[in-house]
């Protein structure tokens, strides 16, 4: 038996995470866990200026936060360390020395103006911008001796004729002329080594067999194969992932959704249906389930089944999915996701939820059918948390309430009738059915209670079942409620 499948997520921490950066780690992740192989972080910051240790630090909390573990990377070590790209230049200059001796690489010395005016010419000329290679046929003791008396050059690849073939798990054989590959720069003088460089040298030497990530990577892939071929090694299978298409059926951008994991975190959806959801991005479980888990990704998860057109990035299909989600949890741990979500709309303290939490379970329970996204709960709840005589009485529920003649009389007589029954802990259900009949026997029809009692107990035009409510608030509450209700709707001085 082969040993087991070691595969990657190389993010680059120059920016916040991408939600196609995700969705590779998430693919690299499930087929190293339907396989018992090995996923692998590396944090590719050979960017000096635009990498820093904040992006990396949100990259991690990012995957962790969809439910990823890795096996080896920055923050859990592993045999095939450092993980960080920029620790392992040492091995990088090695493999280009060795690359420079055996002539497979060469130093090139040109300017970069001269490099300029080379490509504008070839852009004038509507030429692909390539390195004339005049640097190539430098002699060996040449090239040696100005890089000895300190002249600045690069590293350049030395790509041979002939064509590059290699083995893509998403779309077969993929085949590339070499004269279509530019002798591309390794590394220059004092540098850092260039992305195709440092990420061939890593994947080789961290024993990666399959390199699964986006389609943008594509035109990279002949230039690391030949440089694998060159350093004598055997490639390992690639496999890019179709691109993420945004309703306007171009590559996804702020325009036509939020590019940035965190964003779709910091809104409120469900973890679970952001990893869903990006799996949706290209695969799919048996072409009608929409909704499935982590257990089945990795039961059944195949880069070879994943499609090779762009995946349209359907923001409908993503909302949806949230709310199945959130219907679907238990109210204990929903409360528990939607937590940071009232403390930032300032509704109570941690410490004052906390002391009552299994009420705050009901209350989230209360709203769950009507909530989307962990962000609407406090919309939906504000009125149980607030003070009596600070819940907002929304205009289009003082309306309803006040269409009704006679309501504050209707009110007061009915918190007279239904105090008692609250104290005495009545079955909401037998509460709501006597409750029916005494508006029946006043000769009203439910609504002119309803409407008005809705209004004074959440200041909502819609909500939650009203003996739900009154559960939630209790008996004092709900008479202060009624109370001031009345006074305010009396008052009609506001909405
Ligand atoms: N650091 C590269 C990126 O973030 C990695 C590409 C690759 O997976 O080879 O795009």
């Amino acid at each position: 038996m082969s040993d087991p499948t070691r595969v990657r997520y190389a993010p680059s921490p120059t920016g916040r995470q991408h939600v196609g950066g995700a969705r590779t780690a998430l693919f690299n992740w499930a087929w190293a866990r339907r396989r018992g192989g090995r996923f692998i972080l590396r944090i590719e910051d050979t960017d000096r200026e635009r990498s820093t240790r904040g992006y990396e630090e949100a990259l991690l909390d990012g995957l962790r936060w969809l439910g990823l573990d890795w096996d080896e990377g920055p923050d859990v070590g592993g045999d095939f360390g450092p993980y960080r790209q920029s620790e392992r230049g040492a091995r990088h200059l090695e493999l280009a020395e060795r690359l420079l001796s055996e002539g497979l690489a060469y130093r090139c010395f040109c300017p970069s103006e001269r490099l300029a005016a080379l490509r504008e010419d070839q852009q004038a000329r509507k030429q692909t911008p390539a390195y004339d290679r005049r640097c190539a046929a430098l002699p060996a003791e040449e090239s040696a001796a100005r890089a000895a008396a300190g002249e600045p050059f690069a590293v350049r690849f030395r790509v041979p004729e002939g064509e590059t073939r290699f083995r893509d798990r998403v779309r077969g054989e993929v085949v590339f002329q070499n004269a279509e590959v530019d002798d591309w720069i390794m590394v220059r003088t004092g540098g850092p080594p260039t992305y195709n460089f440092a990420a061939t040298c890593d994947d080789a030497d961290m024993g990666i067999d399959l390199v699964l990530r986006g389609e943008e990577h594509l035109v990279n892939t002949p230039k690391q194969v030949l440089l694998y071929r060159a350093l004598g090694l055997e490639p390992p299978e690639f496999g890019h992932l179709p691109l993420m298409l945004g309703a306007d059926g171009k590559k996804l951008s702020k325009r036509t959704g939020d590019t940035a994991l965190e964003d779709y975190r910091d809104r409120g959806y469900p973890p679970e249906a952001v990893f869903n959801f990006l799996c949706l991005q290209g695969w799919a479980l048996d072409g009608e389930t929409e909704v499935f888990s982590v257990e089945e990704l990795v039961g059944s998860f195949d880069p070879a089944q994943v499609s090779k057109g762009g995946a349209v990035f359907d923001l409908d299909k993503f909302d949806w999915l949230a709310g199945e989600y959130i219907r679907a949890d238990s109210p204990e741990r929903l409360a528990e996701r939607c937590l940071p979500f009232l403390l930032r709309a300032g509704l109570a303290s941690e410490e004052e939820l906390r002391s009552r939490w299994d009420w705050v379970v009901r209350a989230v329970a209360s709203a769950q059918e009507r909530i989307g996204l962990y962000s609407e709960l406090p919309g939906k709840i504000g009125y149980l948390l607030a003070a009596d005589e600070e819940v907002p009485f929304d205009p289009k529920a003082a309306k309803n309430a006040r269409k009704h003649e006679g309501f504050a009389e209707l009110l007061a007589e009915y918190a007279e009738w239904v105090g008692p029954r609250l104290e005495a802990g009545e079955d909401p259900e037998v509460l709501s059915e006597a409750t029916k009949e005494w508006v029946g026997e006043r000769g009203r029809k439910i609504p002119a209670l309803f409407q008005p009692l809705r209004c004074a107990l959440s200041g909502q035009p819609g909500g939650p079942d009203l003996f739900e409510i009154m559960g939630l608030l209790g008996p004092a509450r709900v008479l202060s409620r009624i109370e001031r209700g009345v006074a305010r709707l009396r008052g009609g001085a506001e909405g």
